[in-house]
C-alpha cells in the first residue's frame, strides 16, 4: 500500500484508506471497516496508540501513565501535557476518595513540575482547598484531549474525509462566477459552475392590473405572494395560482392619494400601506379589507414600516417625526430625535432593537437604538432617496440622487463596502435591493426603463441589465424564498416577473 493515487501525486493511499476506514466507521459500518484494515494491511490507528488509548478509554489511567514513559513508539509530541492529562484524572480521584494527601502530593509534585496549563492547575488547588469533588469523570472526554497530543497524523480526526470534501465544495462555491443555486445543487459527483444563465433574466410574466404607474413592489416573506402599489391609488395583492402564475387576490381600495409602499406583517397575513402624504392603513390579506387607518390629524404620512415583530405600525410623518403605533391605532410613542424627511424610508431592524431612517438631513442616514435612545448617523455623502436593509440586518443599500448606489456594513462602526453605478435617475425615487444566493446580488430600477444586477463582491459595473419595460423602472424585489426570481414595477403600469433562461 504504499506510494501515492491520483495525478498529481498528493495523496497517499495509506492515507487515503485510514480516512475512509474512518469514514466508514462513522456511517456505521464498523464490520467493513474491519475488513478493509484487514484486507489493506493498514490499520486507522497504530496498535500501540489503540492499546493505550482502550486504556484511557476504561480509566486504567496508571497504566496509560506507564506506557507512555515506556513506549518511545507511541509518537507523543507533547509529553508532558499527555502526563498532565493523566495526572490528572488521578487527582480527581484521589479528591474523589477523600485522599488529600495523595491529592496534593499529585499535584505538587507531579503536575506542577510539568510546567503545563497553569490556570487549570490553580483550578485544581481550589478544588482541593474546597474539597469539590465534582470531578471531569467522562473518559470519552479526556481520550478526546489525549488525541491531540499525538504528531500530526498519527490519528485520524473525526470526519476528517467529510471535512474535506465539504471544503472542496466551499471551495468551488465561493469561487463560481455567479453563484445563485441553493446548496442542494453542489455534488460530489460533478464539479460546480454557474453561469450568468443562473441569473433571473428572463419575463416569464408581465402583471397587467395597475391603471398607472407601479411604484413599489415585495414579495412575501414565504415568497408566494407579491404586493405592488401604485400611483393609481390602490394597492394590489397578487398571488401564485397552482401553475406558478401570479393572479390578482385582491385590489386594495381606500387610499385617495397614491400608494408609496406595500409591506407584508412578520406573518404575511396582513399588508401596510402608506398613502402618499395621506394616511397609513393596515388590510387583511385572507379578506383584503382595511382594517385599521393609522393617521396624525393635519399632518400627511410619508413612509411607513412594521414593528419587527408584527405588533405595531412605525410611520414617518410630514411633521418630520417617526410614530409607533399599536395595531389598535394607539400611539406608543413618537422619536423626537429622528427627523423624517419628505423621502424617507423607515425599517426595524429584524431583532427590534433599530430604528433605521433617513437622519436629519437628507444626506444622513439615522440608526436609532431603541433601548440605549443613541444615534449612529451615517453621513451618506450625498442626498438619499431610498434604502434597503439586508435579512440579516448587517448591511444597508443606500440609493443616492448621484446615482450612486452605496453598500453600507452597519455592524458595530458603520463603514461603506461598496459603490455600484451604471443605472439612471435623474427625477424619480428608484428602488433597489439584494438577492439571490446569500443576498450576494443587488438589482436596482433605473430610468432608462431598464433593471440593472451587481454582484455586491465584484466590481461598480453591473453584470446584467434587463429589457423589457416601456418606461422607467421605479422599484424591484428578489423572491426571499426563490432565487431565480425577481419582480420589477415600472411606469408603465405593468409588474415583470423574471425568471431563468
Ligand atoms: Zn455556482
Amino acid at each position: 500500500m504504499d506510494g501515492t493515487i491520483g495525478s498529481k501525486a498528493l495523496v497517499k493511499k495509506t492515507e487515503l484508506v485510514r480516512v475512509i476506514t474512518d469514514t466508514l466507521i462513522s456511517l456505521g459500518f464498523n464490520n467493513i471497516a474491519t475488513d478493509l484494515e484487514n484486507l489493506s494491511g493498514v490499520n486507522l490507528l497504530d496498535p500501540l496508540i489503540k492499546n493505550f488509548l482502550n486504556l484511557a478509554k476504561n480509566k486504567e489511567w496508571n497504566n496509560c501513565i506507564k506506557l507512555l514513559e515506556e513506549e518511545e513508539g507511541l509518537q507523543v509530541r507533547d509529553h508532558n501535557t499527555a502526563r498532565f492529562l493523566l495526572l490528572e484524572q488521578n487527582f480527581l480521584n484521589f479528591l474523589k476518595d477523600d485522599n488529600l494527601d495523595e491529592a496534593l502530593h499529585t499535584l505538587q509534585e507531579e503536575m506542577t513540575p510539568l510546567g503545563v496549563e497553569e490556570s487549570r492547575l490553580v483550578m485544581l488547588s481550589s478544588k482541593l482547598v474546597f474539597q469539590d469533588h465534582s470531578g471531569d469523570d467522562n473518559a470519552e472526554e479526556v481520550v478526546r484531549k489525549l488525541k491531540k497530543v499525538f504528531l500530526p497524523g498519527v490519528i485520524v480526526p473525526e470526519g476528517r474525509l467529510v471535512h474535506l470534501l465539504e471544503e472542496s465544495l466551499d471551495l468551488q462555491r465561493s469561487k463560481c462566477g455567479f453563484h445563485n443555486v441553493p446548496d442542494s445543487d453542489l455534488s460530489l459527483c460533478f464539479d460546480h459552475h454557474c453561469a450568468k444563465s443562473k441569473i433571473p433574466s428572463r419575463t416569464v410574466q408581465v402583471l397587467v392590473g395597475h391603471a398607472d404607474e407601479v411604484w413599489f413592489l415585495k414579495f412575501s416573506h414565504n415568497g408566494e405572494y407579491l404586493a405592488s402599489s401604485s400611483r393609481d391609488k390602490s394597492a394590489i395583492i397578487w398571488e401564485t395560482n397552482a401553475e406558478g402564475r401570479f393572479v390578482i387576490k385582491h385590489r386594495l381600495v381606500g387610499h385617495e392619494k397614491p400608494v408609496v409602499i406595500v409591506l407584508w406583517s412578520p406573518d404575511d397575513k396582513q399588508v401596510i400601506t402608506c398613502g402618499e402624504n395621506e394616511v397609513i392603513k393596515r388590510w387583511d390579506v385572507v379578506s383584503g379589507q382595511c382594517v385599521q387607518t393609522y393617521e396624525r390629524v393635519g399632518v400627511g404620512s410619508f413612509s411607513c414600516g412594521w414593528l419587527h415583530d408584527g405588533s405595531g405600525i412605525i410611520g414617518a410623518m410630514a411633521d418630520k417625526r417617526i410614530y409607533l403605533w399599536n395595531l389598535d391605532g394607539s400611539e406608543v410613542e413618537h422619536e423626537q430625535g429622528q427627523r423624517a424627511q419628505k423621502i424617507s424610508d423607515v425599517v426595524m431592524t429584524s431583532d427590534g432593537k433599530w430604528i433605521v431612517s433617513v437622519g436629519k438631513e437628507q444626506d444622513q442616514i439615522s440608526l436609532f437604538d431603541r433601548v440605549t435612545r443613541a444615534e449612529t448617523v451615517i453621513q451618506a455623502g450625498n442626498m438619499v432617496t431610498s434604502f434597503c436593509l439586508s435579512s440579516d440586518n448587517k448591511y444597508l443599500l443606500v440609493n443616492l440622487v448621484a446615482e450612486e448606489i452605496h453598500l453600507w456594513d452597519i455592524v458595530g462602526e458603520p463603514g461603506k463596502v461598496g459603490e455600484f453605478i451604471g443605472h439612471k435617475r435623474t427625477r424619480f425615487i428608484i428602488r433597489s435591493c439584494f438577492g439571490g444566493y446569500r443576498e450576494k446580488f443587488i438589482a436596482s430600477g433605473s430610468e432608462d426603463s431598464k433593471v440593472y444586477i451587481w454582484k455586491t463582491e465584484s466590481e461598480m459595473r453591473p453584470c446584467l441589465v434587463l429589457l423589457g419595460h416601456g418606461r422607467a423602472v421605479n422599484c424591484v424585489d428578489w423572491n426571499p424564498t426563490d432565487l431565480h426570481m425577481l419582480a420589477s414595477g415600472s411606469d408603465d403600469r405593468t409588474i415583470r416577473v423574471w425568471g431563468l433562461e
